[in-house]
C-alpha cells in the first residue's frame, strides 16, 4: 500500500478503536487508578513520614512476597520470624526467585544480588527497632496479631508506622492494642505479593493522615496500585469476592459443574474462573475459615474432606498432573457435586452460561454498591481498580461498577430482583443505593462526577 494510503487507512483504524467500548473501558481504568490516589478529606500539605528502613514480621508465603517488593523499591528490609528454620526457608525462596528472575534475563544478576542483600534477617522482634515502617504477615490469627502489636508499641521508634497484611481481621482492634492508633494501618497485598500490583490501604479510624500518606507512597515506590479501603470484613475485594463464592456453591448444586462456570468467567475475559483460583489459592483456607465461623459450603467441604485442597494436593475442583497448573475437569467431583445436590433434595437442572455470568457479576456489584453506601471505598472507580489489579477482572470491560452502568442499572437490579426469588435469598436484592441509582436513571459513574 502506498505510504500516504497507508497512513490514511492507519488513521481510519485508530478512530474506530478510539470510539470502541474497550478503548472507553481502558481510558476508565487509567483515570480511576490516577483518582485512587486523592484522598477528598486529606488536608493539603501532609507528607509521608520518611521511610530508611522497614521490617517484614513473619517469612511465610505473603511476608517473603512483601520483603521482596520493598527490596525491589530498593528500601532495606529486616524479615523477622520466630525459628531459624523459617527464616531460612523464606530466604531460600526468595533466593531463588531472584535467581530465576536473573536467569529468565529479566533481572542482571548484580541487581539480583542486591536486592537479596537488602534483606537481612532475624529471629527477635527486637529486630524492628530500627525501621520506619513495620509490615506484620503472621498467621491470621488475632490473638497473635494483637500480642504482637503490643510489642511493636514498646519496641519500634516514635512515628514507626505500623502496618498489618491481614485478610479478614479488624484493623480497628488490632490498632486499640498500642497506644498509637493513629500509627496503625493495613496493607493488604495480593498472593504473590512480589508480583500483584494490587494493593489494598486499610485506613483505621484513628489512622494519621501522613501514616496513610506513608503507606500510600511506599506503595507507589513499589510499583503497586493502592486503593483505600475502611475498615470491614474482607476489605474491598475478599468481600466482593465471597458474594461469588456464594454463587459458585449454589450453581454447582442446582445445576453446574465447574468446568461450565469456569468456562462461561473466561469467556466474559477473566484470565482464569473462580474454580480454577480457589483450587491456586487453596480450597483448605476457606474451609478453616467456615470451621471457625460455623458456616458450610456443603461442596467445597467434601473437596476438602477428601483432601482435595487444589493446586498443593493435585485436585481440587479439578485434576493437575503433578508439576503442571493446567485444570483437567474430574468426573470423581461431577459425581460428588451431583451427588450432593441429590442429597440436597435439589433436581439439578441445565444452566446456560448468561445466568452464570449474571449470577457471578451481579452479586458483586451489589455488594460494592453496599460498599460505596457504606463509605467502605471512596469512589466506584477504586472498586473498579480493585478488581482489575487484584482479581483479573478483565480491563476491557472496565472493572465491574463501569461494567455496571454499561449494562444498565435497571436491568441489574431486575435481575438481582429475579434471582433474590429464585433462589430465596433477600440479600440478593437491589441494595438501596443501587436501587436509588436504577430508579432516577443514573449509574454508578454519576456519584463520581458528584463528589
Ligand atoms: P504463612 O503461614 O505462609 O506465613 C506466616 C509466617 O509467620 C510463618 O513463617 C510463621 O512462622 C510466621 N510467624 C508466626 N508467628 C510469628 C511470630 N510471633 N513472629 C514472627 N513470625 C511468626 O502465612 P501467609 O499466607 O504468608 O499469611 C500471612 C498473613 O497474610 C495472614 O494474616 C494472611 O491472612 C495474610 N494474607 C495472606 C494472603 C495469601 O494469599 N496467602 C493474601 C493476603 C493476605
Amino acid at each position: 500500500m502506498p505510504f500516504d494510503e497507508a497512513a490514511e487507512t492507519e488513521r481510519q483504524m485508530f478512530m474506530t478503536l478510539l470510539g470502541s467500548e474497550e478503548s472507553k473501558a481502558q481510558r476508565h481504568i487509567f483515570f480511576a487508578e490516577r483518582a485512587a490516589r486523592k484522598v477528598p478529606d486529606m488536608p493539603a500539605g501532609v507528607k509521608p513520614r520518611p521511610v530508611a528502613r522497614a521490617a517484614v514480621i513473619g517469612a511465610g508465603t505473603m511476608g517473603q512476597g512483601i520483603a521482596m517488593s520493598l527490596a525491589n523499591a530498593g528500601i532495606p528490609v529486616t524479615l523477622i520470624d520466630t525459628t531459624d528454620e523459617a527464616l531460612a526457608r523464606g530466604r531460600a525462596n526468595i533466593e531463588a526467585t531472584y535467581r530465576s528472575s536473573a536467569a529468565r534475563g529479566n533481572l542482571a544478576p548484580e541487581e539480583a544480588e542486591k536486592r537479596t542483600e537488602l534483606i537481612r534477617g532475624a529471629t527477635a522482634l527486637e529486630a524492628v527497632s530500627d525501621a520506619d515502617l513495620i509490615i506484620e504477615a503472621v498467621f491470621e490469627e488475632m490473638r497473635l496479631k494483637k500480642s504482637i502489636f503490643r510489642e511493636l508499641d514498646r519496641l519500634t521508634a516514635p512515628g514507626a508506622v505500623l502496618a498489618t497484611n491481614t485478610s479478614t481481621l479488624d484493623v480497628d482492634a488490632i490498632a486499640a492494642e498500642t497506644a498509637r492508633p493513629g500509627d496503625v494501618l493495613g496493607m493488604h497485598f495480593f498472593s504473590p505479593a512480589n508480583i500483584m500490583k494490587l494493593l489494598e490501604i486499610v485506613r483505621g479510624k484513628a489512622t494519621a493522615f501522613d501514616a496513610l500518606k506513608t503507606a500510600m507512597d511506599v506503595g507507589q515506590h513499589m510499583g503497586k496500585v493502592g486503593v483505600i479501603s475502611g475498615v470491614c470484613d474482607g476489605f474491598i475485594g475478599n468481600r466482593m469476592l465471597h458474594k461469588r463464592s456464594t454463587e459458585v456453591e449454589r450453581l454447582m448444586i442446582e445445576g453446574a459443574l465447574p468446568q461450565e462456570i469456569d468456562a462461561a468467567v473466561l469467556e466474559f475475559g477473566f484470565p482464569m474462573g473462580p474454580c480454577a483460583m480457589g483450587d491456586l489459592a487453596g480450597l483448605d483456607v476457606g474451609w478453616r475459615i467456615r470451621k471457625e465461623r460455623g458456616t458450610k459450603a456443603p461442596i467445597s467441604d467434601a473437596l476438602c474432606e477428601e483432601g482435595r485442597y487444589g493446586q498443593k494436593t493435585d485436585k481440587g475442583y479439578f485434576l493437575y498432573e503433578t508439576g503442571s497448573r493446567v485444570p483437567r475437569p474430574d468426573p470423581e467431583v461431577d459425581a460428588l457435586i451431583v451427588a450432593t445436590s441429590k442429597r440436597l433434595g435439589v433436581t439439578r437442572r441445565a444452566i446456560d452460561k448468561q445466568e452464570i455470568v449474571e449470577r457471578m457479576v451481579y452479586p458483586m456489584i451489589n455488594e460494592g454498591a453496599r460498599i460505596l453506601e457504606e463509605g467502605i471505598a471512596m469512589r466506584p472507580g477504586d472498586i473498579d481498580v480493585v478488581w482489575v489489579y487484584g482479581y483479573g477482572w478483565p480491563v476491557a470491560r472496565g472493572g465491574p461498577m463501569y461494567y455496571a452502568d454499561r449494562v444498565g442499572l435497571a436491568e441489574i437490579a431486575a435481575r438481582l430482583n429475579h434471582y433474590a426469588g429464585q433462589v430465596g435469598d433477600e440479600s440478593l436484592a437491589p441494595a438501596p443505593l443501587l436501587a436509588r441509582l436504577a430508579a432516577d436513571a443514573k449509574g454508578f459513574g454519576s456519584l463520581s462526577q458528584e463528589a
